[in-house]
């Protein structure tokens, strides 16, 4: 009537209103509160009761009452059934529209189909203890698995319940060798998550981290403050900790030439970014659903800047310049990192909400200006976050091994390095080749997705990195170490031990990422989660929850046995470290746990340790 077509709602779900809404790529359906509509893309995002949200259509969303009242019944008009039961595999996926093959089936025939369907979905709905149970939380992995199950059940046509239980065990965790029907599930997943992005951006950011506001300000004053103190004991012949170093003259530490050859290395780096070579990539969907590019030409830059120190050492320059003024370089790379922060906070304020990062968005200002408060500020297309994340400062890193090296020649008069000078940067040049060799991959991890561009980070990337993580070569210089050829040998293996599994691990869980259908991954077995993403249970990922941190430390430890054992300064990176990505994991963690709720769960409870085997 016109009534009610003029007092039609564009929208027939609330916000607030708790519905059942239909799992991506199943027919079944979990108790789910509508939290916001979007008029354009005509999606609902729902909240599950772990607090993992998703984007739905409205057809995949129903009532309470209507679901109720159904399940007693044996016969449905719902919308979800309108597919015949030879597409049902394909078309379980909200995100995907109906084809129009489907849409003409005969009316008797979809009545027919949904009739057993509806069967089907009753039985999964018993409160039998290993399956699907409505009031449940659809995001952990037994339902998921039970979901997926469903499709089985719904292809072979409802098996005797020995059979199904062993189809369930089957499925839970099956290899994906062969399985065709998985790769319609993840191609169905897939869609699912093309639509939105799944994670939302929190308003304000109400768990803090690094001790609060209080921390956060003791490690503006601490990080400085160690990377001097590092850096003038291991000027020290005697480099004990306890041997404190006497403090320079202040005048001493700031040299403006030294300040004009490092915004000049900066600004090198930034033009190199603007070279129109390498792919330009996407990067994951922002809050907002867009997504940004990104230039991948780090590895050239790479290469130009080893060119360019081959024509200056070609041309006698000292490079040794780096060692003699290394202090004054730090404090020259603190001091601009320092009015870098200061820059993207100011900036930051005028930032719109959505832009913010999820992590950075306290109100504090301390908290804030460390830990980042805009996500990926831009100038233009210059992303500084992304640049600072790998170029200046690990390329930094190389150039002043390089200038250790030389150094020590110089120095001990030697025609080639020591042994120790060799492996130490040898393993690091490695390190450095294979992050800007693999540069794409740092667009999935947490630095760019989840923490903002403040200090925390333009300190670490400009300062820490270059020369904190250059320390074992600075000792080497000063402290001449002798190794013998096995037990660099031995070195040498370990940091082959500790690489191999840091770059398998970090590449197996990427391209499982980018396509879980890759053939080459086969033989991984993972568990489904609520977001349609799996978490690896075999391989790398199922040996313990971090196997690339565990290579990572692997090989720190590796880059500082060249130095010997009589001091514990070269090691201080590996101990430092260690602390370093355990906190990390434990961020990391907390963010799994919320983004897969009890999928996350099964998985620790699956791979109980966290990055060292036996032990942690
Ligand atoms: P990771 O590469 O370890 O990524 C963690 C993410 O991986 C999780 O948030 C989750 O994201 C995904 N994930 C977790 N478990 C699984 C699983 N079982 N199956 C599939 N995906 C899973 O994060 P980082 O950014 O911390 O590290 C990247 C690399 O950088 C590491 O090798 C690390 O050692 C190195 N690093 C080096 C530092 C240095 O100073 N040298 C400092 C920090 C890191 P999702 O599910 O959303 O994909």
């Amino acid at each position: 009537s016109r009534d009610s077509v003029w007092k039609m709602p564009s929208r027939k779900f609330a916000d607030g209103e708790v519905v059942m809404g239909r799992w991506p790529g199943s027919v079944l359906y979990y108790e789910v509160q509508v939290t916001s509509y979007d008029d354009v893309a005509h999606l609902y995002t729902v909240k599950y009761k772990d607090g993992t949200e998703l984007a739905l259509k409205e057809s995949d969303i129903r009532s309470q009452s209507s679901f109720k009242h159904r399940k007693s019944q044996s016969s449905s008009s719902s919308p979800s059934r309108r597919s015949s039961s030879r597409s049902r595999s394909r078309s379980r996926s909200p995100g995907r529209p109906a084809k129009g093959r489907r849409r003409s089936a005969s009316q008797s025939r979809e009545h027919k189909d949904d009739k057993k369907k509806t069967t089907q979905e009753t039985s999964l709905a018993l409160p039998k203890p290993s399956e699907n149970n409505t009031k449940r939380y659809n995001g952990e992995p037994e339902s998921t698995e039970k979901n997926a199950t469903s499709c089985i059940i719904l292809e072979q046509k409802l098996k005797p319940d020995l059979e199904i239980k062993r189809v369930l065990e089957q499925y839970s965790l099956r290899s994906r060798k062969d399985e065709k029907k998985k790769e319609e599930i993840y191609s169905e997943k897939k869609t699912f998550v093309a639509v939105k992005p799944i994670e939302k951006v929190p308003t304000k950011t109400k768990e803090l981290e690094f001790g609060g506001r209080i921390g956060t300000f003791m490690l503006i004053l601490l990080l400085p403050a160690t990377v001097f103190y590092l850096l003038l004991t291991c000027k020290q012949d005697d480099p004990s900790l306890l041997n404190f170093p006497p403090l320079p003259a202040l005048e001493s530490l700031w040299d403006g030439r030294v300040f004009g050859v490092f915004l000049l290395w900066f600004f090198l780096q930034a033009a190199f970014y603007f070279l129109p070579i390498g792919k330009v990539v996407e990067g994951l969907p922002l809050s907002s659903g867009r997504k940004l590019q990104y230039r991948i030409n780090g590895f050239y830059a790479f290469i130009l800047t080893a060119a360019i120190i081959g024509v200056l050492l070609y041309f006698q320059f000292e490079l040794h310049y780096l060692y003699d003024h290394l202090m004054q370089f730090a404090v020259s790379a603190a001091a601009f990192s320092l009015a870098l922060s200061v820059y993207l906070y100011v900036r930051s304020l005028k930032a719109p909400e959505e832009e913010l990062a999820p992590g950075g968005n306290s109100g504090y200002f301390i908290y804030d200006f460390f830990t980042g408060h805009e996500l990926n500020p831009r100038i233009g297309s210059f992303d500084l976050k992304y640049f600072c994340e790998l170029r200046p400062g690990l390329i930094g890193w190389v150039v002043i091994n390089l200038a250790m090296l030389l150094a020590e020649m110089k120095i001990y008069n030697l025609s080639v390095p020591s042994l120790s000078m060799i492996l130490v940067n040898g393993f690091q040049l490695l390190y450095v080749v294979d992050a800007l060799w693999n540069e794409e991959a740092v667009l999935t991890t947490m630095d760019i997705t989840h923490d903002g561009f403040g200090f925390m980070l333009a300190f670490g990337d400009l300062v820490w990195v270059p020369f904190v993580y250059s320390l074992q070569a600075f000792y080497l210089v000063g402290h001449p170490t002798t190794i013998t050829w096995p037990v660099a040998a031995g070195i040498t293996v370990l940091n082959c031990i500790g690489y191999y599994i840091f770059r398998s691990a970090n590449s197996q869980k990427n391209n499982f990422r980018r396509n879980p259908a890759d053939p080459k991954l086969a033989n991984l077995k993972f568990i489904p989660t609520a977001t349609g993403k799996g978490l690896l249970v075999t391989g790398w990922w199922g040996f313990v929850r971090h196997p690339n941190y565990l290579g990572d430390i692997i090989m720190a430890l590796a880059w500082s046995l060249p130095c010997g054992f009589n001091h514990i300064l070269p090691y201080f990176y590996v101990i430092y470290f260690i602390c370093l990505l355990v906190h990390r994991e434990a961020r990391d963690e907390h963010h799994c746990k919320q983004k897969y709720g009890l999928a996350w769960e099964r998985y620790c409870q699956r791979v109980p340790y966290r990055i060292f085997p036996y032990i942690y």
